[in-house]
């Protein structure tokens, strides 16, 4: 039977990439009545550093997102990570089988790291294994992430291939990365070759779920361009990624193709577009942003929704785990 499961990591806020590339998509496949279990995943988010009260604060918030977009935590499972111990468990497990130049292939790793490799937490470099743990304790059978995500996907696919191969056993599913539609891969708003992230030090690079209309509209404004007019399609686009990716969240926002975009904008700049952007990007966001306050409003609601979403998440993957251990050899008596 399918099983859904992906994470966010409540790392910062929420922004357009992860609403455009995941949130949405979790919505669209709880709404087919598929076993969707959605994380918050904060044993990743403290592979760097997390202010506690922000780290806090960050997770009832990425929660109040996931319901504000429509995630129903009586249809799915909503909950934090840290909260089911199965994760960290079968974390470890599975650095055991993962292997350590699997994950020096990595490009994440090497993006977050920079050139700072020696001073990252080992848990940074570790953090793909962990993601297969959270994707296996549940024998997941399909991801939905975005595009930055399929190379961990694929990994977690060679962890279970090794597992299953190495014990001699037909445990683990492979689970199949689902990355598809139009945004997949939002960019930066400062540097258009740069995906869109919420840990990225620049507020300015991205569009917040929290964001009001005026901030909205600033950063559009200021988002990086060049001076030409648009074109009227996308073929002619290829060496303008800032022109590209603003069109491309046009269209995913509005619903229409790229081209049938740009057929409405040909010939004119981005002093036209980028209020009309705006707009388009207000109306989907207005109304999740003020059904985020009025979640946030009662946290102790919010953190009993991730407790009882925690309570259904251990029911699966506490068996899984356990099986796991006697699978590897572990005495299994309690
Ligand atoms: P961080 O900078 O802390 O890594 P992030 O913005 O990359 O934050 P993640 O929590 O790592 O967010 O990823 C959550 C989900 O959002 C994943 O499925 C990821 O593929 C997707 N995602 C992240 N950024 C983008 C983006 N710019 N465009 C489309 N999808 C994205
Ligand atoms: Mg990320």
């Amino acid at each position: 039977t399918p099983r859904i499961f992906s994470g966010i990591q409540p790392s910062g806020h929420l922004t357009l990439g992860n609403y455009l590339g995941a949130l949405r998509r979790f919505v669209e496949r709880q709404e087919e009545g598929i076993a969707t279990v959605y994380c918050l995943v904060d044993l990743h988010a403290i592979t760097v550093w997390q202010d506690p009260e922000a780290l806090r604060s960050q997770t009832r918030e990425a929660a109040a997102a996931f319901m504000a977009a429509g995630i129903d935590p009586a249809r799915s499972i909503l909950f934090n990570q840290s909260q089911v111990p199965a994760h960290a468990e079968l974390g470890w497990l599975l650095n055991c089988v993962a292997r350590m130049g699997w994950m020096n292939r990595m490009t994440q790793f090497k993006e977050k790291g920079g050139k700072n490799a020696e001073k990252v937490s080992l848990g940074l470099y570790a953090y793909p294994a962990l993601m297969a743990a959270d994707i296996l304790a549940y024998h997941t059978t399909h991801v939905p992430v975005g595009e930055d995500q399929k190379q961990h996907v694929e990994l977690t696919r060679d962890i279970a291939a090794k597992f299953n191969h190495d014990y001699g056993v037909e445990f683990f599913p492979l689970p199949e990365p689902v990355i598809e539609g139009p945004a997949t891969r939002v960019m930066s708003l400062r540097d258009g070759t740069k995906k869109m992230s919420k840990s990225d030090p620049s507020d300015m690079s991205r569009i917040n779920l929290t964001d009001d209309a005026d901030t909205i509209a600033q950063k559009f404004r200021k988002a990086r361009t060049d001076a030409e007019p648009l074109p009227g399609s996308m073929a002619a686009l290829t060496d303008r990624p800032e022109a590209r990716n603003l069109v491309n969240i046009y269209a995913a926002l509005s619903g229409e193709t790229q081209d049938a975009v740009l057929s409405r904008f040909e010939g004119k700049g981005f002093g036209d577009f980028k209020p009309a952007l705006a707009d388009v990007a207000v109306a989907t966001l207005a109304p999740i942003s003020a059904r985020m306050s009025e979640f946030l409003a009662d946290p102790a609601e919010i953190d009993r929704i991730l407790g009882q979403g925690a309570a259904r998440a251990e029911q699966i993957s506490a068996p899984i785990v356990a099986r796991t251990r006697e699978i590897m050899g572990m005495i299994l008596s309690r």
